[in-house]
């Protein structure tokens, strides 16, 4: 396919594979970046919330040009029941700073948007090519790429694989082992277009204020799960993902469970005389920290999700991944400078940098988090709608008093879970959380 030889090849132009490919290029690093899509983003699917921080330490004056929707403001988190919802809200006057820490972002626009400053960058991108394996030599190192193109080789001293969350390449080659369906969710999503007034006054903003909410209980229908609605300059997205195995144990569809979390009584008007545009699925690795397969070899890395490299609680990946792609491309170019060989003993260092930031971090102390909310369906069914019941006990005036209605709240979750199982749920959420 292309004769001469690089520095580095990078599988895939999603958040890890731009910021690989981006960082490598930047420091004059012969760089090829292979997509599949027609273009970077035309296969991608996100909520979407970008965190700044990841990209500004890549891009620092991103802000300029990249297309943005709305800084986020506030962010709601919703525990759901049939009926109504228990929430945290936190808006605050300091989210409208002069660098927003947080924005919505539509994927299909962002991903161009990237992939052009990689380009600008020096890389040489090659859209509509699938990587089909790893080309290693007698010695088992990874010399470069076979793609579907005719005669579509490519050789590098590297390969960074950021191909996503399927991560077939390194599966066919022996790099990682298949997805596990209880380590995976299915999210399905929707673009629901509104007039940009319309969206500020529904959602009390001005400008390019925006509001993020979260949501999980009964949406889910007994499966583990969350909910979303973000807001856009002019659309609202909205979604709701749950594991796959329990897809499968329960016969159930995401896309039932979007039409009806579209239909829940506090959704709905928020949604009220939109036009939906978009519809997209997508998986997400929600296995955590005991899902990270090897991350380095002879001559090959691992990068963003196909790496599995998503803090599922606070609902974060794209900055996980932007991190991991660069902090790769910051490994290489360190090799490179030094003439160091890409052996798996010199990428070593990719692990041993990764282990001191945020992204292993937060992965390791939320390492039982998967397996618990896997394990304990209540968390989804029975302590929403407690929750939510006691919410309705408390703030309704009807006569009884305050002792009384204190009362029945307890004997509530007495009923629901009995004490040892309240005790026991308690330990667990804290031991996990810890
Ligand atoms: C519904 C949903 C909502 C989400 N919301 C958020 C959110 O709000 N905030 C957040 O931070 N994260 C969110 N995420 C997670 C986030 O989207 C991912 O963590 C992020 O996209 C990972 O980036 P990546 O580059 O590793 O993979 P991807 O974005 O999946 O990019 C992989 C790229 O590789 C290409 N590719 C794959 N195989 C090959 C091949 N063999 N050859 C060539 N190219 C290949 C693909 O076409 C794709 O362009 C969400 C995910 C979903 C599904």
């Amino acid at each position: 396919m292309i004769e001469e030889r690089f520095d580095a090849i990078v599988v895939g132009a999603g958040p890890s594979g731009n910021a690989a490919a981006y960082t490598m290029a930047k420091a004059g690093l012969k760089v090829l970046q292979l997509e599949r899509g027609e273009y970077p983003g035309s296969k991608n699917v996100q909520g979407a919330i970008l965190y700044a921080d990841a990209l500004e330490k890549i891009i620092p004056d991103f802000r300029e040009d990249a297309p943005l929707e709305r800084h986020i403001i506030e962010q709601r988190l919703w525990t759901m029941d049939e009926k109504s919802y228990v929430g945290m809200h936190y808006r605050s006057e300091d989210f409208n700073e002069e660098r927003p820490n947080r924005y919505t972002i539509l994927r299909a626009q962002f991903d161009k948007w990237f992939s052009s400053k990689v380009r600008e960058a020096g890389a040489i991108l090659l859209c509509e090519t699938t990587v089909t394996e790893l080309i290693r030599d007698g010695a088992g190192k990874v010399t470069g790429v076979r793609t579907d193109r005719d005669g579509g080789t490519a050789l590098a001293d590297i390969v960074i694989l950021g191909e996503g969350v399927n991560g077939l390449v390194g599966q066919r080659s022996g790099l990682r082992p298949e997805l596990q369906p209880d380590s995976v969710a299915l999210a399905v999503k929707e673009m629901h277009f509104l007039p940009r007034e319309v969206i500020e006054s529904r959602f009390n903003l001005k400008g390019n204020e925006g509001v993020v909410i979260e949501a999980m209980g009964t949406i889910t229908d007994g499966m583990t799960g969350t909910g979303f609605l973000y807001t856009n300059q002019e659309s609202v997205s909205v979604g709701i993902g749950c594991i796959v195995s329990d897809f499968a144990e329960s016969g159930k569809t995401a896309y039932g469970l979007l039409e009806a979390f579209k239909n829940h009584p506090s959704i709905k008007p928020l949604l009220e005389n939109s036009e939906c545009k978009e519809y997209a699925a997508h998986l997400i690795p929600e296995g955590g920290y005991h899902s990270i397969p090897e991350l380095y070899g002879d001559g090959w890395l691992v990068v963003g999700d196909a790496g599995q490299f998503v803090n599922a609680v606070h609902r974060e990946g794209s900055n996980l991944a932007m991190t991991t792609g660069r902090i790769a491309g910051e490994t290489v170019i360190a090799l490179k400078h030094r003439g160091a060989a890409m052996s798996k003993a010199n990428l070593a260092a990719y692990k041993r940098t990764l282990d001191e930031t945020f992204v292993m971090k937060d992965l390791k102390k939320y390492k039982r988090i998967p397996a618990l909310l896997h394990r304990n369906k209540q968390l989804f069914g029975l302590y929403p709608r407690l929750l939510t019941a006691a919410a309705q006990t408390w703030f309704r005036v009807d006569g009884v008093d305050k002792r009384s209605k204190e009362n029945a709240i307890l004997r509530s979750f007495r009923k629901g879970r009995t004490l040892s199982g309240l005790i026991g749920d308690a330990f667990k959420l804290a031991r996990a959380w810890r």
